[in-house]
């Protein structure tokens, strides 16, 4: 494994704690107030504090988008409503014709966005398998502008290369996005592995508690940070001022509990493997998962997320998620709660039946999101429920 990300001499943990919050001027609260407000006086016409309306920007936001900027080192960090606006964010680049490659074991809901929503613009979405860089050379076309990498993808944990992927893109001049939502800042840092925005659905780990939804992107692009700000500001996905303030509060834990999810993970998987009752368990942390060498390369821990494969049918499925006690059947990850999500019938019922099918989402398909509670209970728990 490699050291933990550092900014400057600073580790991740002290980035989590410190980053991006200034005592409050006035008061010198060390916690950044909740600016619950839409506007701000001015002293005279176009004469203000550097604030004029809250969906252009507003004071508990800035600190929140300094904080995200500077998990992944970036020079920008930029939040939204949602995971999925800021997704359509990064969407609002592309133009009529355009061409995106995105990874077939992309979020539901992102793959949604591009198939009903964006495709009517003429822009084409082609779904391919990216876990072969070599492979996906061929699939450039002129007109390819965006990569959309996801890694580890969503439910099967796939890897993608985000260095190899990143180059091939920058040489037929196309962008890479990478979801970074599964793995987190404090796991992966896409924009060091050459990709120009990385994306997370802040409503996962970044938020951690089960308590909101949101969405931010990095760059260090000035250009892009200065395209994604305008769209942010124009369509008007914008967070809350009381969202960014639980945000802020939750980062400070942040590396705290992914180290957790992580150990716990880890544990979960290894038991879960010695389980007859499963045919297939899925987590790059394990040595039998294929692409265990490149996650071990391109992440510093594996997260939290754990897919299996049970044995048997639908029945068998439902009998064993109704006998869990402490996993929670739920769509959502990364909060401190355990989950389990069916996602063929749950999170990725808006996936074409045939492309559920190409990829590997079957009836059998569980997807654990493994919590910071007692590792020990958490097998137990499992254990007691394929009996
Ligand atoms: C949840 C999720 C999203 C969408 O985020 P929302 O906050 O639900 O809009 C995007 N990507 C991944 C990998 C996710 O897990």
């Amino acid at each position: 494994m490699k050291n933990s990300t550092t900014q400057g001499s600073h580790g991740i943990e002290t980035i989590c704690v410190h980053a991006g919050v200034e005592p409050e001027p006035t008061t010198g609260a060390i916690m950044t107030p909740i600016f619950q407000t839409s506007t701000y006086v001015q002293s005279a016409p176009g004469e203000h504090k550097g604030y004029d309306y809250s969906r252009g920007g507003n004071p508990t936001r800035t600190a929140l988008e300094s904080s995200l900027a500077a998990l992944e080192k970036a020079r920008h960090g930029i939040s939204f409503a949602s995971g999925l606006a800021a997704v359509h964010a990064v969407a609002q680049l592309l133009n009529p014709g355009d061409h995106v490659l995105v990874c077939d074991d992309v979020y539901g809901g992102t793959g949604r966005l591009f198939r009903s929503l964006f495709a009517k613009y003429d822009i084409h979405f082609d779904f391919v398998d990216m876990r072969s860089p070599a492979d996906l050379k061929s699939q450039f076309q002129p007109k390819t502008r965006l990569v959309w990498i996801e890694t580890p993808t969503n439910p099967l944990l796939r890897i993608v290369d985000i260095r190899a992927v990143a180059d091939l893109a920058r040489a037929h001049g196309a962008l890479t996005v990478v979801d970074n939502t599964f793995a987190s800042p404090v796991f992966q840092q896409p924009l060091d592995m050459g990709a120009d925005i990385s994306l997370h659905s802040t409503t996962k780990y970044i938020g951690g508690h089960s308590d909101l939804v949101g969405g931010a992107l990095m760059t260090n692009d000035d250009a892009l940070a200065e395209q994604l700000r305008f769209i942010q500001f124009a369509g008007g996905a914008v967070n809350a001022p009381q969202e960014c303030f639980i945000l802020l509060r939750s980062i400070k834990t942040l590396a705290l509990r992914m180290q957790r999810h992580h150990e716990n993970a880890c544990q979960v998987a290894e038991a879960l493997s010695r389980q007859a009752a499963f045919s297939d368990v899925i987590f790059p942390g394990l040595e039998s998962h294929p692409q265990h060498a490149l996650a071990r390369a391109q992440m510093t821990g594996y997260s939290g997320m754990v897919s299996v494969r049970l044995k048997g049918g639908f029945d068998d499925v439902k009998r064993f998620v109704s006998r869990l006690k402490i996993f929670s059947l739920a769509e959502s990850l990364g909060g401190v709660e355990s989950l389990v999500n069916h996602p063929e019938t749950m999170t990725h019922a808006s996936v074409p039946p045939e492309h559920r099918k190409k990829i590997g989402i079957d009836s059998g398909l569980l997807r654990f999101s493994v919590g910071i509670e007692t590792a020990q209970d958490l097998v137990d728990d499992i254990r007691q429920a394929v009996k």
